[in-house]
């Protein structure tokens, strides 16, 4: 086995390089430039947190925690695991950093990659990448529709089309027993037929049946009871209060009773926006309210709620829609002789302080080559100069694209390519 056969990335991560890189930054800008006009504010969580804060906090039963997590033990022999996703960790780090003494509501998002430890296939990568959002000290819907909008126009700033927004409300501490009871009821007579995680979820967790992606499963969930049925009157209002501003602020949304979301920590409003262009992993970002959590990892009462973007969802629905902008250098250098070589270097000085791309000849190469370099790297303008030129303090000038070009004195350069 040679060396490269040898050193090849881990199976389930990706290297992301250009041209799809460009997407990654623009998906990454525009979030950033959305969530600053909302108040958001970014923080930077470690990627590794002890195993502890994940198997409480998303369930000790359900999928991520019992199948997914990449969990290994390090050399003091204590269980750590690389973020299965951003909100447990989040909300350690908001307690941990007394963050509910700043004035509510206080708003956060991060991004970075999240890893689950599951069989890689088409749409799911052990490493991926999340952006998310938290919002916490505010109980009212009103908060909610303005996480909703957010997202909204987040997706739509970034030019995607044909997306469904599913919300529901799951319901409190309150009302949560009560619909207990009645799956406990309705799945008790088919309780045979369940594959094994089923049945021990029976007797633990019985909403995570709900989750289960086995055919048997599914066909036997098929009418069970609807969590919006069960909702307590204030769980009911908070929901009813937030489809009204949603119908105000001319929301398309879509109600989904049967989406309760594979994690244990949610109360009242989930989401999850998903697109008929993507496979079977067609959700783009999900979220909702954890007003339970905060107090869980030892804070104050906080209600709470957030999304997350699954990235490479979005990479790969922007990757069919538009065309992929190749960046390429603005100006290309082009020198003959010692003279021109070191003038060259101080007008490509300048103007790369300016923030324009510029490249150069590192080498003494001949004109014509120096130009087939600048066409392969698809160079706007090509600047050519000789000694003749170094002494007239003129360049002459090209414009690649319909060879247009023209003479222009070297200390008015900075002002022409900053047009
Ligand atoms: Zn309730
Ligand atoms: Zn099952």
């Amino acid at each position: 086995m040679s060396s490269a056969e040898r050193y090849r990335a881990l199976r389930g991560v990706q290297d992301i390089l250009p041209p799809e890189i460009f997407i990654w930054q623009k998906v990454e800008e525009v979030a950033k430039d959305v969530f600053s006009a909302y108040g958001f504010q970014e923080i930077r969580p470690p990627i590794i947190e002890v195993t502890d804060i994940f198997t409480r906090s998303i369930g000790e039963n359900t999928d991520i925690v019992e199948k997914e997590m990449y969990t290994f033990s390090d050399k003091a022999g204590r269980s750590i695991t690389l973020r299965p996703e951003g909100t447990a960790p989040f909300v350690r780090c908001y307690v941990q950093n007394c963050l509910y003494n700043l004035p509510s509501p206080q708003k956060f998002f991060y991004s970075g990659p999240m890893f689950r430890y599951e069989r890689p296939q088409k749409g799911r990568f052990r490493q991926f990448y999340h952006i998310g959002v938290e919002a916490l000290g505010i109980s009212d819907p009103k908060i909610d529709a303005e996480i909703l909008s957010m997202l909204r126009f987040l997706l739509e700033r970034l030019g995607l089309e044909g997306l469904t927004f599913e919300v529901n409300s799951i319901g409190c501490e309150k009302c949560r027993p009560d619909y207990r009871k009645a799956l406990l009821n309705f799945f008790s007579g088919r309780i045979n037929g369940f594959c094994p995680d089923c049945k021990r979820r029976y007797e633990l967790n019985p909403l995570r049946i709900l989750d289960c992606k086995v055919k048997e499963c599914i066909k036997l969930r098929v009418g069970s009871p609807r969590v919006t049925d069960f909702l307590c009157k204030d769980c009911r209002e908070h929901f009813d209060a937030l489809l009204s501003l949603l119908r105000l602020l001319d929301f398309p949304y879509v109600i989904n009773p049967d989406m309760v979301r594979g994690l244990d920590y949610y109360t009242r409003t989930t989401f999850e926006v998903t697109s008929k262009q993507l496979g079977a992993q067609n959700a783009v970002a999900a979220g909702g309210r954890y007003d339970r959590l905060v107090e869980e990892f030892g804070g104050p009462p906080t209600p709470a709620i957030g999304f997350a973007i699954g990235i490479e969802r979005i990479v790969e629905l922007l990757k069919s829609s538009d065309k992929l902008e190749i960046l390429a250098p603005k100006v290309f250098i082009a020198t003959i002789g010692a003279s021109a070589e070191k003038e060259g270097l101080l007008i490509a000085n300048k103007l790369r302080e300016r923030g324009i791309w510029v490249e150069i000849s590192y080498a003494a190469h001949s004109l014509r080559s120096q130009l087939r370099r600048a066409d392969r790297l698809s160079a706007k303008y090509v600047l050519i100069m000789g000694d003749d030129e170094v002494s007239s303090r003129k360049l002459k000038w090209k414009r690649l694209s319909d060879g247009t070009q023209g003479e222009i004195a070297i200390d008015k350069v900075l002002e022409f390519f900053n047009k």
